[in-house]
């Protein structure tokens, strides 16, 4: 593996003191040390998070870390959603990433969506070239997409609004991400699609996530995993072989970039990471 891909990693904005304090003095120095392009910070669905990823944000960014907002208009106004961005430009944060968002339980039938490309063309209208827009991508479909083509055709919307790249939800099938790039140029999208990695740390979790998000585990793997039963030692050597294997078939075809899922915790992304030799790129 000659070429060594932009990686980057993903945080969800914690919940208590402790949790922030543990994310900047513990965590996020430690895969700093792996000189990642930029951190990612979540937003929670309907806006339940506004505050908390802007605290999150703003503190990594202090640390001297180039940081990455996630956003989306949840219930919110295009007034409360342009002072976020105002202020996020204001502490010097020039990357987006852009959503629609996972729609609240609960939420009332007649809230009004804003669709990812929406939320795209008002961040462009707004503060023009300023932001650089992620948007997301879904290799195995988004889980309420009418059909493959469509969710293709959406993509292609939030490029043409003027997103800048895509992150991908995360998958472990290398070919579902091949076709989908395959996919993607025939319908003229160009700009880079990075994947979006999920190490395997608690598989229970994982496993019924993955059932809502639309992302399959494959069965061969399941099955590995339930073979080990309790041996929790195995399921993390084996997770971490797993997907050590499918980001260095990512990279040897040209992936241009990986995007961790690191659900705040520096194992095992960063023994991912090494075992590909990306540490210290
Ligand atoms: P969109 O691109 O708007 O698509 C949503 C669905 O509607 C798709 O089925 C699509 O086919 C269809 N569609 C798209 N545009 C239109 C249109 N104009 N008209 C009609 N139908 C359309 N969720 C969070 O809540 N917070 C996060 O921080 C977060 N971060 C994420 C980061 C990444 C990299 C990824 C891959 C996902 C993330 N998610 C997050 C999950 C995401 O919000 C959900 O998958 C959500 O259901 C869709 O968001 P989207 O931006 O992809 O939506």
């Amino acid at each position: 593996m000659a070429r060594k891909p932009e990686i980057s990693f993903e945080f969800f904005p914690p919940k208590t003191d402790a949790g922030r304090d543990k994310l900047l003095a513990q965590t996020a120095p430690a895969l700093a040390a792996l000189a990642p392009g930029f951190f990612s910070v979540t937003y929670g669905a309907g806006g339940s998070t506004r505050d908390r990823t802007f605290d999150t944000v703003t503190a990594l960014a202090d640390l001297g870390l180039t940081v990455a907002p996630h956003l989306s208009f949840g219930g919110d106004d295009g007034a409360t959603i342009g002072d976020l961005l105002e202020r996020y430009k204001a502490r010097g944060i020039d990357r987006i990433v852009a959503l629609r968002g996972d729609i609240p339980s609960g939420n009332g039938a007649g809230a009004t969506i804003v669709y990812a490309n929406e939320l795209v063309t008002f961040i462009r209208e707004r503060t023009g070239d300023h932001f650089h827009i992620e948007v997301a991508a879904y290799p195995e479909i988004h889980p309420q997409a009418l059909s493959y083509e469509s969710d293709i055709r959406y993509l292609r919307g939030k490029f043409d609004a003027g997103a800048d790249s895509g992150i991908t939800q995360y998958f472990y099938s290398p070919e579902a991400y091949f076709y989908f790039l395959d996919r993607c140029a025939a319908a003229g999208i160009e700009a880079p699609i990075v994947p979006g990695i999920m190490p395997i740390t608690n598989y229970q979790n994982l496993a019924r996530f993955s059932r809502n998000c639309g992302a399959e585990i494959p069965r061969w793997i399941c099955q590995r995993i339930e073979g080990f039963g309790d041996d929790q030692e195995s399921i993390r050597q084996f997770g971490i072989e797993v997907v050590t294997q499918l980001c260095g078939t990512l990279i040897d075809s040209g992936a241009p970039g990986l995007h961790f899922y690191t659900m705040n915790q520096v194992e095992p992304t960063r023994q991912i990471c090494e075992n590909l030799g990306l540490k210290g790129c």
